[in-house]
């Protein structure tokens, strides 16, 4: 018997604020090479899923495992969770590369920096290595002519393919991206769609939240569909876009078209 070794592995994570839980006992896995796209409304907890897989948010119960090695966690004082190693969290956080809506790129530093930035500073990387990679991946997402320009000088499609190349640098095990396009004005929503979709077709394991759902069935190995804290639906995309079983997941795609 072989088992599949995962990339990623979420079992039963819960997150609440308060009151109100936000994720309900969400298990994901992914085995390497899987592209995930999740969609699902406003407010189901997808955005926050993501952030307690690389523990930005810090669940209050569940298991994350990366590469079969699980983030440790004990029981914080105030309730809720912690970890138990700083150390170690900030170790397979290395291995998590995260994408955000807003980019995030650091405002002071030009594009070639922000790249050389983590994997100088946290892998030790020499830094004329890690330039030369820096360059090579900016090349690649197609900004390699902006290497010595400040984030406020590039369009948001450009700053968020710098972005993307900053997450690439530290050779992540798994992408995270939190709707990577929602910010970007129509027009550039394309170039960045066609970064990741080189990605996909590279092989790379990454978790997509996102409202483009062409491109969802278009490079997705599965789709999950989040509701109120769960999924709800998961499956092949030709599946969750032609023939989702639940209902709700019927009416957000009837809503999409
Ligand atoms: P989605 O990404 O699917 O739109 P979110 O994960 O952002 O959903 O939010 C899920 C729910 O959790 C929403 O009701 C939101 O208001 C709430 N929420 C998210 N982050 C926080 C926070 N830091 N504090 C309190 N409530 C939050
Ligand atoms: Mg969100």
């Amino acid at each position: 018997m072989t088992t599949t070794r995962w990339a990623l592995e979420v079992e039963r994570l819960h997150k609440r604020f308060g009151d109100l839980e936000v994720v309900k006992g969400v298990s994901l896995q992914a085995a390497e090479g899987d592209v995930i796209s999740i969609i699902g409304s406003s407010g189901s907890g997808k955005s926050t899923f993501l952030r307690c897989i690389n523990m930005l948010e810090m669940p209050d119960q569940g298991v994350v495992r990366v590469d079969g090695e699980e983030i440790r966690l004990k029981p914080a004082r105030g309730g809720g969770m912690e970890p138990a190693d700083p150390r170690q969290l900030d170790r397979i956080r290395a291995r998590l590369g995260m994408v955000f809506q807003s980019f995030n790129l650091w405002p002071h530093l030009t594009v070639l920096e922000n790249v050389t930035e983590a994997p100088v500073h946290v892998l030790g990387r020499p830094r004329d290595e890690a330039s030369e990679t820096a360059r090579r991946l900016l090349e690649k997402v197609g900004i390699g002519d902006k290497t010595g320009h400040y984030p406020a000088e590039l369009s948001g499609g450009q700053q968020q393919r710098a972005a993307i190349a900053r997450a690439l640098a530290m050779d992540p095990r798994v992408m995270l991206f939190d709707e990577p396009t929602s910010a970007l004005d129509p027009e550039l929503v394309g170039e960045v769609l066609r970064v990741i979709r080189s990605l996909a077709e590279e092989g790379r394991t990454m978790l997509i939240v996102t409202h483009e759902m062409g491109f969802a069935r278009e490079v997705s190995s599965r789709v999950a569909f989040f509701d109120q804290g769960v999924i709800a639906e998961d499956g092949p995309p030709e599946q969750v876009f032609e023939n989702p079983v639940n209902d709700r997941c019927r009416q957000f795609l009837a809503s999409r078209l």
